[in-house]
């Protein structure tokens, strides 16, 4: 498996199989199904409709999110732009990056003015951010446990002075556990929280790439390696958590 979700490009609009959805959704108010493929659980799906949520159809942790960003924003990863398009709303100044150049433009016409089709890690994205925003299990683009060092690091190149950075996430361990609340994890293999992920919508099939799951003491831990400071501000009703990280220095 390569670790295609650390490249530093965007995806080629045609397999780009979420942004296809996102546009289409916007055109015409419904999309065919998103489909989620993975080497590790059964077919799944994800309702287009949730990427276009409203603030008050938020779960919890994205609306606390949204209640504590302060200053210049920006939001990584931004889909559909349904928490940059709230937070404009609001008076910020919002800036939403996408590697969907269907997602930037679905954005751009929803009225979110600074959208920019880069990847995080194109060392051509710069500025200095007070809130840096990655909602929806934003540690997924770190791809892999051993990455998120990476990921962290890029993120602090583009923290302001007393910046913070709010990420998702959840532990998947729950997966894993049995009635009894033992857990059946292989210690030797990699970590439970790395998953692969292909999307498929209608006949756009998008590269088959590598998502983080990461549990709370690991993710404090990385934190720390990287001179950042992290906590849980709040959990939600299934393993999943809010956490906001600031610099140490
Ligand atoms: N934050 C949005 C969308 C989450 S889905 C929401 O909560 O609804 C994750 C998004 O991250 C997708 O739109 C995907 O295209 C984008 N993405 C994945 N890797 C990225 C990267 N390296 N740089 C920028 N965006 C990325």
């Amino acid at each position: 498996m390569t670790l295609k979700t650390l490249n530093k490009t965007t995806i080629d609009a045609s397999h780009d199989p979420m942004g296809s959805a996102i546009s289409d959704y916007y055109k015409n108010g419904r999309a065919a199904h998103l489909r989620v493929l993975s080497s590790m659980f059964e077919e799944d799906e994800m309702p287009v409709e949730h990427l276009f949520r409203s603030e008050q159809e938020m779960p919890q942790l994205e609306k606390r999110a949204l209640e504590i960003v302060r200053g210049k924003v920006l939001d990584i990863g931004a889909g559909a732009g349904c928490h940059a398009l709230v937070l404009k709303k609001k008076g910020f100044e919002v800036k939403a990056i996408d590697v969907s150049p269907l997602s930037c433009e679905v954005m751009k016409a929803r009225g979110i003015e600074d959208v920019e089709c880069i990847n995080l890690f194109d060392p051509q994205l710069q500025g200095k951010f007070d809130t840096i925003l990655l909602l929806m299990n934003g540690t997924g683009i770190a791809g892999k446990l051993a990455r998120l060092p990476m990921l962290l690091n890029r993120l602090k190149e583009l923290m302001a002075e007393g910046a913070q950075i709010l990420i998702d996430s959840s532990d998947l361990k729950y997966i894993y556990e049995n009635e009894d609340g033992s857990v059946d994890i292989d210690l030797g293999g990699s970590y439970y929280g790395e998953v692969d992920y292909q999307m498929v919508y209608k006949n756009i099939k998008g590269d088959s790439f590598d998502w983080l799951y990461v549990d709370s003491t690991l993710l404090k831990a990385s934190c720390e390696q990287c001179g950042l400071s992290c906590n849980v501000i709040e959990e939600g009703d299934h393993y999943d958590y809010l956490a906001r990280i600031t610099s140490t220095q």
